[in-house]
């Protein structure tokens, strides 16, 4: 198949912005989409294993959500509402106490955030400082929380933090599970820079942390390691914050990444496929004793996207409240381990990489990676590449979409990388 841009794309390369990143990849204009299949502008369809980097997990426009949301604004429900009281809020946040975190022995209470994951994982980190009167934050190496300075600073990747301009501080990197490979337990290097107190390293107001690195590599850390971390935190009285704003709602298999880890994080940032459709909607979960705000202290206009409430209560009432859901996910992502493995023993130094919906290969190099996501979107399928180096080809498929369809997304993947394989091996002969 060959790949034409249309006439119309001129316009995205004279008028938009040289920031513009994913729509280079995959340079095509979709106008339909419909669970795990992106429609073109001219007809083509695609099968989506980029499921708007996991803002997607129920896949595109369920019709459940759509409809709630038709007759939402068919009734003139609000759309904007600030931060105040709307039916559509309240019926939102009674569903996600009681289906959510009771029967998770959750306790946490919820504030609204301007609607992006980065604005959540600002006010975590704000509000961490607040609580314990300390500034220091310990990120990890490979992790990623966002874009606006303080979540940039906890961010990793130096293509990223360049952008800044102006010093990232207040924060410590430390090295993240398996950092050093398996044999080296990072937790016990910690210990010994938290416990000198000639190491320079300054007691921390918060540790946050992703389960699964979702931007950095598909990195994925034990329970008994987050365990340790939690035991760390608490120790030297630091919050821990667990961004799950990627991991979280479905994605490794349960509703937050980290509810089988025996930890209770004290602050966590949510976004992404909280809204259930791609809306944009943020929230953080609190332990009651820190939420210690002043009214209005961490603010934001938009904290109140009533058509987001809308669809993530319906996204919460059809996928969370029996075990149905939770065991698809586990077939289908016990599926996706036994192809990825596939694909493993095929490329040399390969290895497969994170857990649950949230699996990939790191194929070794970025190139090869790239090589590989090409093909794919040659032939019909859309996937992307995480990591230091781009080095992992990373599956994101929706949780809902058909098993028939993800094992065809996973035969155009293993084609392109047995095709794009050889090629790279003679190339570096
Ligand atoms: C995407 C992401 C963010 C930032 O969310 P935005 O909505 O892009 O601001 C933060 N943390 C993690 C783990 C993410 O994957």
């Amino acid at each position: 198949m060959t790949i034409h841009t249309p006439a119309s794309t001129g316009i995205y390369d004279r008028f938009e912005s040289e920031a513009r990143s994913y729509c280079r990849s995959f340079p095509v204009e979709f106008s339909a989409a419909r669970n795990a299949t992106l429609t073109a502008s001219d007809g083509r369809e695609f099968i989506d294993f980029l499921a708007g980097c996991s803002s997607l997990n129920y896949g595109h426009n369920d019709p459940d959500m759509k409809q709630a949301l038709i007759d939402h604004i068919t009734a003139d429900g609000l759309a904007h509402g600030l931060d105040m009281h709307t039916s559509a809020k309240r019926a939102f946040m009674e569903v996600f106490e009681e289906r959510i975190l009771r029967p998770r022995g959750m306790d946490h209470k919820m504030m609204f955030t301007g609607p992006t994951g980065t604005n959540a994982v600002e006010a975590a980190i704000k509000l961490a400082r607040k609580v314990t009167g300390r500034h220091q934050i310990v990120a990890f190496t490979n992790g990623f929380h966002g874009m606006t300075l303080g979540a940039l600073a906890c961010t990793g990747n130096a293509g990223k933090r360049g952008g800044a301009s102006v010093p990232l501080s207040g924060v410590t990197h430390m090295p993240y599970a398996g950092a050093f490979g398996s044999d080296v337990d990072t937790i016990a290097q910690m210990e010994m820079l938290f416990d000198n107190p000639s190491s320079g390293i300054d007691a921390p107001a918060a540790f946050i942390l992703e389960p699964v690195q979702g931007e950095g590599g598909l990195n994925a850390a034990s329970a008994e390691w987050m365990r340790g971390i939690a035991e760390l935190a608490k120790r030297l009285g630091a919050l821990l914050i667990v961004d799950d704003i990627q991991a979280g709602i479905g994605r490794t298999g349960t509703f937050f990444s980290f509810e089988k880890m025996g930890i209770v994080p004290d602050l966590v940032p949510l976004a992404k496929s909280l809204s259930g459709m791609g809306l944009p909607m943020a929230a953080l979960l609190i332990r009651p004793e820190h939420d210690i705000w002043s009214p209005a202290e961490h603010n934001g206009t938009f904290r109140g996207n009533n058509h987001a409430f809308v669809t993530a209560r319906v996204a919460i009432e059809k996928f969370w409240c029996d075990s149905r859901f939770e065991e698809e996910i586990a077939t289908k992502s016990a599926l996706l381990t036994k192809r990825l493995e596939r694909i493993v023993a095929m490329i040399p130094g390969a290895r497969l990489k994170g857990r649950g919906m949230m699996q990939g290969v790191d194929v070794g190099s970025g190139e090869l990676a790239a090589d590989i996501c090409a093909e794919c979107f040659r032939r019909g399928l859309i996937i992307e590449t995480s990591g230091a180096h781009d080095e992992v080809v990373k599956v994101l498929a929706p949780l809902t979409i058909p098993e028939r369809q993800l094992s065809e997304g996973l035969d155009i993947l293993e084609t392109a990388a047995r095709q794009a394989c050889p090629a790279h091996s003679m190339a570096a002969e």
